[in-house]
Order: C-alpha cells, then structure tokens, then sequence
C-alpha cells in the first residue's frame, strides 16, 4: 500500500469528520440564543501528527488550535503548512508571552494583567496588534487557568486600553462533566457576563470561545461564536507531549 492512498483515506475520513461536525454546528446555531451568529470552527490540533493537519488544511480548513507554545511553533513554521490562523488556547506563561505575540492570530488564554503586559509589550516592539480573548474561570477550580469573575472588569479594562492589543472577547473551559448538559449553565453565564461587560464598560466583545468535542452544539446553542474541537475532529491524540 503506496503513503499516498493512505493519505487519500486519511483525508477522506477527515473530510467525513468535519463535514459531520460543521452540520451539527449549523443546526445547533439554528436553536442558538444569538440567531444568525456566525461560528468558527478551531480545529484543536494538540498532539496531533502533521499528516492530519496537513490533510484537514488541503480540505480548506484554515482555522486551528494549540495548547503548547513550543509545539505550536514546530507546526506554524512547517512550510507545508504556511497561510493557516493558529489559535493560542493553552495556559500561557508570561516568559512565553514574547514567542506568542504576533504569531498567532488569536490568543484565547489571557488571565492575568502581568500576561496581557507583556503580550502588549512584544506586539508594540513587532509594530502589530495582538487579537486576545480573556479566559473566565467560572467554577473558581484551583487547578485552571482563568481569571476570578470578580476580577475580570478589571482586566478587561486594562487590557481593552492597551493600544497593541485587541481585546474581542471572553473564554471558557466549563469543569470536566460526562453530560454536555452540565456545561450549560457555564456557558449561559459566560453570555450574561459578557453582556454586562459590555454595557459596563462601553466594549464590544464579539467573541465567546467556548465548547469542546463533548458539549460544542450546547455552546452554540448558548452563543458561542467559536468552538474548539480536537478529539471528535481528529481522533484521540497520542500520549505524550
Ligand atoms: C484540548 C483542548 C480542546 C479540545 O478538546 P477535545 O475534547 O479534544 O475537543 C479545547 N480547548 C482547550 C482549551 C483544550 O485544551
């Protein structure tokens, strides 16, 4: 068996999965809070080979998302893969912040003032603006990254003033639960907070980022205008990192 038929297969059941996946989206958009809200699909490419990235992006998919700086930066300066939107969606610490500016199109884990200073400061020496997302952590889990809901008009004030970044919305990773109706009332409360967010302080934040491959159609459903999906799209990601 020639690499290039199983590469066809490969891309055929790839084709399969997103096709499956964008019908879903559509039909969970026409049940969404927020009628007629277009919704991206990022493609959660974590630990996953470049064959199956490299097929999902001959099948037009442009859209993709990453959790480790390092490995992010091996897959955006793979030249088979030039001209795709890297997502950063991952805990970002702040010494990684420099590599993170500028590089990727959007940076969905913003959870501190020190982390959104020092995005600002590598995107003002790189003369860009940094699109950035501020990740809630509703639950108040201690392990997650996320900023306290109190403390959010704070830091969403702070950094929608900073002139290099681009402040356009909020993020959730509701706790891990086994029934997708679980993650709702996180994702309703995401909405209400963006909301008030913007009523409060005069902001528009278009973007909630929000759903995985268990509960992406009750997002939706609740207002997400991104989701992202990694298992459910590829298969299972391999071990290790
Ligand atoms: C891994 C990951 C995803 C995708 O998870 P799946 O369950 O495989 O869809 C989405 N968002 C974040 C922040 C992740 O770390």
């Amino acid at each position: 068996m020639s690499a290039d038929t199983d590469f066809s297969r490969l891309k055929r059941s790839l084709a399969d999965n997103l096709a499956l996946i964008q019908k879903r989206i559509q039909a969970a958009s026409r049940r969404s809070v927020i009628p007629e809200q277009e919704v991206k699909l990022i493609a959660v490419s974590k630990r996953q080979p470049l064959a199956k990235i490299l097929a999902l992006a001959e099948l037009g998919h442009l859209d993709f998302g990453e959790n480790y700086v390092q490995e992010a930066l091996t897959k955006i300066r793979e030249p088979a893969l030039s001209g795709l939107n890297w997502h950063f969606i991952g805990g970002l610490q702040t010494k990684k912040a420099r590599q993170a500016a500028g590089t990727f199109s959007m940076v969905h884990s913003v959870d501190s003032l020190k982390l959104a200073r020092a995005l600002h400061k590598k995107a003002e020496s790189l003369g860009v603006v940094q699109p950035v997302l501020i990740q809630v952590n509703l639950a108040g889990e201690a392990r997650k990254s996320g900023i306290d809901p109190d403390q959010l008009p704070m830091l969403a004030r702070e950094t929608a003033s900073m002139e290099n970044i681009n402040l356009q919305g909020l993020m959730l990773m509701p706790p891990f639960a086994d029934d997708p109706e679980h993650s709702r009332p996180y994702f309703q409360q995401l909405r209400q907070i963006r909301d008030r967010l913007e009523k409060d302080l005069g902001l528009s934040l278009p973007h909630l980022s929000m759903g995985m491959s268990m509960d992406f159609e009750v997002a939706v459903e609740e207002g997400a205008s991104m989701v992202r999906v990694g298992s459910k799209l590829f298969g299972p990601r391999m071990d290790c990192a």
